[in-house]
């Protein structure tokens, strides 16, 4: 079962606004020949000048020693996770944070290590006091608390820097390192206000998606110290993740974060107009590009097929749906999609 996964048929209109996920954006024209012309070689064997080009300069960027480029976000996690535990040591995460929800469970499945999932707090953030009660002490009872992970943004939610920094600082103190899961990494610093390096700098590793917002179509890199990337690469190969002439995704990435990283901004700010139109149908939730509905009465498939109509395309659920704002949904949709709604509720 896929939860996103459309579940209407194709409607006869044609959809021109899809705000199911900001994981549906589609490689532009600019993209693909970009991609065409990338210059390749076998990157196993550290020869594709355009991935080692793409995972030094996000490195430099976000100023740590070194990057590697993997297939997704998951993968990129999973890699990272493994290169900071060994099996019977231990992640401290938060509950509702995608690593602990939605990959399968692969580090502790593939590295034998122990996950303590921790309450999330309401702007997306992990309590210092919760962190520090839930190290384990140094004691043949307990795993080895090694690694605290957060995520940013979490739901949407920009978590504040002083927020992270807090959390950070209570995991160090105990002697972990940590992780960021910053799948939107780029959306949380765009609604923050902050340099890139103001958020990068808190956390030992990142692991960033240049799918979803950035419109890339493949890849992940993961951002951190030289010796734990070392390490990173040699899980990446072992989980069959080592690839050869990977620069023609490589420029995908990279094109997307010379040309797509400015523009999130727009995306909330239609995610603002959007949620503008339906506070007066509901209660709205907007947090940069999602907002998160639960209608009067309900999400019912009556709304969806509505919506279809109108060319917008909206995920099933029931109670609170979320749309997510991207590149793909132009002002052209955006009106398609308030159009829709004003109709259906009026
Ligand atoms: C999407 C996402 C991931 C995983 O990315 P995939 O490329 O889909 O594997 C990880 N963390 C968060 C918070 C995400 O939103």
């Amino acid at each position: 079962m896929n939860q996103y996964a459309a579940t209407q048929d194709a409607p006869a209109t044609q959809i021109i606004c899809d705000l199911r996920s900001d994981t549906v954006t589609a490689p532009d024209a600019k993209m693909r020949a970009a991609m065409a012309d990338a210059e390749v070689g076998d990157d196993v064997y550290g020869e594709d000048a355009t991935v080692n080009r793409l995972e030094a300069s996000l490195a430099e960027r976000l100023g740590k020693e070194a990057g590697l480029f993997l297939a997704s976000g998951t993968q990129s996690n999973l890699v990272g996770l493994l290169s900071h535990c060994a099996r019977g040591e231990e992640i401290i995460t938060g509950k509702d944070y995608h690593i602990w929800k939605y990959e399968a469970a692969g580090a502790s499945v593939l590295g034998g290590i122990a996950l303590d999932p921790l309450q999330v707090a309401t702007d997306g953030g992990l309590e210092p006091d919760a962190i520090r009660a839930a190290v384990k002490e140094d004691d043949s009872h307990h795993a080895m608390s090694r690694l605290l992970t957060l995520e940013n943004t979490h739901n949407g939610l920009a978590v504040p820097l002083e927020r992270c920094m807090a959390a950070a600082d209570a995991g160090r103190d105990a002697g972990l390192s940590v992780h960021l899961d910053g799948a939107r990494f780029f959306n949380a610093v765009e609604a923050l206000g902050c340099s890139e390096t103001d958020l990068a700098g808190i956390f030992d590793t990142i692991s960033i998606c240049l799918s979803k917002g950035l419109g890339a179509p493949v890849g992940s890199v993961l951002v951190g110290p030289r010796d734990v990337i070392d390490r990173a690469r040699r899980w990446r190969k072992m989980l069959g993740g080592g690839t050869r002439q990977a620069g023609l995704l490589a420029a995908a990435g990279q094109l997307a974060l010379e040309y797509n990283v400015d523009r999130l901004a727009e995306d909330r700010m239609r995610a603002e107009r959007l949620g503008q139109t339906l506070s007066a149908y509901g209660d709205v939730q907007q947090a940069t590009n999602m907002i998160f509905f639960t209608p009067k009465g309900g999400v019912t498939t009556a709304m969806q097929q509505h919506m279809a109509g109108h060319g917008v395309r909206l995920s099933e659920a029931t109670g609170t749906t979320r749309f997510v704002l991207h590149k793909d949904v132009t002002d052209e949709g955006l009106q398609a999609a308030i159009t829709g709604f004003d109709s259906y509720f009026a």
